[in-house]
């Protein structure tokens, strides 16, 4: 399949307007009843392409959506604070108001995608984050005015595209957080591309009740456990061997119970829930990563943002960093652990769309990149 990309670099934008769909849904403070940006870390990255866009003599107008206002105006979801802070780093550049005050945005609606390209010459989709949502603004542009990608998606597609490919070898992938529901058709994929696969987090405890373990009242799907199993017997999943973990309703400092921290062996009693990985665990999966040459990492070991069962995740994000490894980091709260440990300059890429790399690493294909690939070209 021919995966590459639209680009713009040869448009001739002089005296053009040019439409680019970017996420600035940027993480913010509430201050006296007004949201302040506490990362601008979206903005900045969109603003080399602003000026390369201005320089060539277009004008330019961005949007995007903030927060889930739910198809209506949310007075709270203004993106005034962005556009301030963007006119800051950027003068010169238009921002929407929040695309999702409109309905039709979320559901995909032809009229409103065709509304904000009105009076526009060119379309360039800069979003990665929101490119594997159908939404109108990623899906109808494209449909009407010559489109391309912008140099940031293209950047993280080739990351993630690049290293399922040909990944040097050993290729081993660290999947955790809570819900194995969200996690298991990464680690289907991954089972098939990479040499190991380690399993941490929540989503390992279904894992370990497949393998007939017991997990007190810990995270548990019934319904993905016969999977579950099926993956362990094809042999390249790993999963924790202990765990450490609290009397059940003890959780977070709650007071509705004991909250002295336990380390369990391979069962978790009854009465008791487990909220991270255990030291033999620990030793197993850091051993492993100290062994690759490609390292993909996507969800977090253990309840990290409790600093008592933060020592699984921290302990794989000094592996994966301290590793040789090209090693990418696949968004959300892997890369807030990273942060948390002050690793993120250790690995060698951190993709900023969560939703967005876990599909494209599953599907290998977004809806907004078929968008692209499918649409007007100049
Ligand atoms: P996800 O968004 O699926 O990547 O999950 C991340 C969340 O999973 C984090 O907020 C963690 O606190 C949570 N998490 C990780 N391990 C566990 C666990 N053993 N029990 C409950 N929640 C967990």
């Amino acid at each position: 399949m021919d995966r590459s990309l639209p680009s713009s670099d040869d448009w001739d934008v002089a005296g053009k307007r040019v439409l680019v769909r970017v996420d600035f849904n940027t993480p913010f403070d509430e201050v006296d009843g007004e949201l302040v940006i506490t990362d601008d870390f979206r903005i900045r990255a969109a603003v080399p392409l602003f000026e390369d866009l201005l320089a060539r003599g277009a004008s330019v107008v961005a949007g995007t959506h903030f927060g889930r206002p739910k198809g209506r105006v949310d007075e709270r979801f203004r993106v005034g604070p962005i556009r301030r802070r963007l006119d800051e780093l950027c003068p010169g550049v238009e921002l929407l108001e929040n695309l999702r005050f409109n309905p039709g945005e979320e559901a995909n609606d032809a009229a409103f995608g065709a509304s904000l390209v009105e009076g526009v010459d060119f379309y360039i989709n800069e979003a990665f984050g929101a490119s594997h949502r159908a939404h109108a603004s990623i899906m109808v542009p494209p449909t009407l005015v010559p489109s391309a990608a912008g140099p940031n998606l293209r950047r993280e597609v080739s990351y993630l595209l690049d290293l399922l490919d040909e990944p040097a070898r050993p290729f081993v992938a660290i999947v955790g957080g809570a819900k194995v529901a969200d996690k298991l058709g990464i680690v289907k994929v991954l089972a098939e591309r990479a040499d190991v696969v380690l399993v941490g987090g929540g989503m390992a405890y279904t894992f370990e009740a497949a393998e007939g373990r017991t997990i007190g009242s810990s995270l548990f799907n019934e319904s993905f456990a016969e999977e579950c199993g099926a993956l362990l017997r094809a042999g390249k999943v790993r999963i924790p061997v202990d765990t450490r973990g609290l009397a059940t309703g003890a959780a977070f400092g709650s007071g509705a119970g004991p909250d002295e921290v336990i380390d369990f062996g391979a069962n978790i009693p009854d009465g008791f829930e487990g909220f991270d990985i255990g030291s033999a665990s620990i030793d197993a999966f850091t051993a492993v990563i100290a062994t690759a040459k490609t390292i993909l990492w996507n969800g977090p070991m253990g309840v990290f943002e409790d600093p008592r069962f933060g020592r699984g995740t921290e302990a794989v994000a000094r592996a994966v960093a301290a590793s040789p490894a090209l090693s990418v980091i696949g968004g959300g709260d892997s890369v807030a652990a990273l942060q948390q440990f002050g690793l993120e300059s250790e690995v060698s890429f951190v993709s900023t769309g969560g939703g967005a790399s876990l599909e494209l690493v599953e599907f290998g294909d977004l809806p907004g990149l078929r968008a692209l690939r499918e649409g007007v070209r100049s």
